[in-house]
């Protein structure tokens, strides 16, 4: 610890096994952000956010992602290659040596916890071996008041490790990084890399698992926000599918970009207490409360500054992934607490990179479960010379590396309460139009952002033959007009001007649809087969 002149608080961490007292608790942002500067793992931009590099890693690593098999877990996780078992006496060996490498570091430690929502409150102890990281869980997690503090006992504890390599030989990993979840000692623990997400999203599969088995409440992958009226919508997407770009709107209080829980109450509460935005071609023109949330508290990750220290946001040299966490206060229209209610809408966003989806339909009920179970976006081609073919990416419940229980246990639960609540369900694809990835273009974000108003002020009108047309491949409802959308943008088969190209290239996608839903269909009943394509390519 170098940061000069401020009062610093310190903690024993004995009971975790750590001896020493080298302990910095509880530190503020600015605190932990000079830190980090003096230390020279990270710089401060022109404008003095905090820029850093998370080193070998700059996503998450799906594949070093363990759930530790014991009683709790044994018969309820759905195991495989996404929730892949760990052994408890593996994890304790492991969890030992991490413990005996953290115990000659400086240690950073802050108290906070998940869930917006004082019924659900999870209390998070978080032990960092990096200042930024520490800074990091200071912005994405709930913040207690000083009275919350007084009183306060962790009920799980995040130990984050980055500079710890394991030994795959000797400690039951794939390679030298991993992310361990123990639901017996409540710990998630995350050694080998210093990406971030990784300690969000450790805690969300923790709750993803916690709130359907214990609190008969529906954990999301999802974006939200509330109208003037104070109907809430939400917006579930993969990764890159615009939840986080979407939500953030002027005109509607931002609940939360990410994680969130769909109560037996049919309210909605933010599991998280700050944003976590990617900062690709970021622009003020098109993104100005994001970009204006990029300042002194915020951490921008893998991103290249210029000699004045100004942000390159179409720099990738780095990552595409590159990044900005910013507690939620960043964003001036924000809802206090984080919990709405009244979930009027539910836009499922795409990416479709083959350009065939239509960028606005409305789902029935079935369609609607079908196209949460399958979770359809696509991954772009990288930039490798040639390949252009975007493939089909399939995630259940828009989130299924997080989803510790098989999909359809959240699907009826959905499905439930989509039902009780009587909500429109919309399919938005913020991906391709006027052709696939390569000749087609993204769709502009005004145009998205214009077909989502639409639907939240009612413009897109009542679903009758003469405003909607049933796609003849999808057999979702397209709207036929939308306020401030040119109305040829609203049918993809028309911006391709090439119908035989369109229907090829749409047969492709309901033959991905189809062979994803294979591993889906002995569990789903009739009625959620129905919501599928209508035509396939045989
Ligand atoms: P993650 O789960 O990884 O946080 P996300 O769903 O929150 O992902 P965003 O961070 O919102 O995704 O990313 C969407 C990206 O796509 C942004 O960089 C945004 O600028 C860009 N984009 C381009 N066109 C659109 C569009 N029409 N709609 C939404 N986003 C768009
Ligand atoms: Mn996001």
């Amino acid at each position: 610890m170098t940061a000069s002149d401020q009062t610093t608080k310190t903690i024993s961490l004995k009971d975790y096994g750590i001896t020493h007292e080298n302990i910095q608790y509880q530190l503020s942002p600015s605190q932990l952000q000079s830190i980090t500067v003096e230390n020279k793992m990270g710089t401060e931009t022109a404008n003095g956010t905090l820029a850093v590099h998370t080193g070998e890693f700059t996503g998450r690593s799906p594949m070093d992602r363990f759930i530790v098999e014991d009683t709790i877990t044994k018969d309820k996780v759905w195991w495989g290659n996404i929730n892949i078992p760990f052994s408890a006496d593996t994890f304790d060996a492991l969890h030992k040596k991490v413990i005996d490498y953290l115990n000659n570091k400086e240690l950073f430690v802050r108290d906070c916890y998940a869930c917006a929502d004082p019924e659900y409150k999870l209390n998070i102890r978080v032990i960092n071996e990096y200042p930024w990281s520490n800074m990091f869980a200071y912005n994405m997690f709930l913040r207690p008041t000083d009275n919350e503090l007084e009183n306060f006992t962790p009920e799980w504890t995040v130990i984050n490790a980055p500079g710890f390599m394991a030994d795959p030989s000797k400690d039951g990993t794939r390679q030298h990084n991993f992310a361990i979840l123990n639901f017996t000692k409540k710990i998630a623990l995350i050694g080998g890399t210093g990406y971030t997400g990784e300690i969000k999203k450790g805690i969300f599969s923790a709750l993803n698992f916690i709130l359907p088995v214990e609190k008969n409440t529906l954990p999301m992958h999802c974006s939200s926000n509330v109208g003037k009226d104070g109907d809430t919508a939400i917006f579930f997407g993969l990764s890159g599918t615009g939840k986080t770009t979407l939500s953030t709107d002027p005109n509607r209080e931002l609940i939360g970009d990410d994680e969130h829980g769909w109560t037996s109450k049919n309210t909605v509460f933010n599991f998280e207490g700050g944003c976590y935005a990617k900062v690709i071609n970021l622009s003020e023109e098109q993104e100005p409360e994001i970009y204006g949330a990029i300042k002194p508290g915020a951490i921008l990750e893998n991103v290249v500054l210029d000699d004045a220290k100004n942000v390159d946001f179409t720099n990738t040299s780095i990552t595409q992934n590159t990044r900005v966490s910013y507690p939620i206060y960043h964003i001036d229209n924000i809802r206090r607490p984080s919990i709405g209610e009244n979930v009027k809408n539910i836009f499922f966003l795409t990416a479709d990179a083959f350009g065939v989806l239509p960028p606005i339909s409305k789902l029935t009920p079935s369609q609607a479960a079908y196209h949460f179970i399958s979770g359809y976006t696509a991954k772009v081609a990288g930039t490798e010379a040639g390949v252009v073919e975007p493939q089909p990416s399939f995630s259940a419940c828009f989130g299924a590396p997080f989803m510790p229980l098989h999909p359809t246990e959240y699907a009826d639960m959905l499905s439930k309460k989509m039902k009780e609540s009587g909500v429109a369900v919309w399919l938005v694809n913020t991906g391709w139009t006027g052709g696939p990835y390569g000749i087609g273009t993204r769709m502009k974000l005004k145009y998205t952002r214009a077909m989502i108003n639409a639907v939240l002020n009612g413009d897109l009108g009542l679903y009758s033959y003469d405003k909607y047309h049933i796609h003849s491949v999808f057999g979702v409802a397209q709207p036929r007009e939308c306020p401030g959308v040119p109305t040829a943008v609203l049918s993809p088969r028309a911006t391709w001007n090439n119908d035989q190209k369109y229907y090829t290239t749409a047969f492709k996608l309901t033959n991905a649809f189809r062979e994803n839903f294979k591993k889906f269909e002995s569990y789903a009943s009739e009625e959620i087969r129905r919501g599928g394509p209508q035509r396939y390519g045989f």
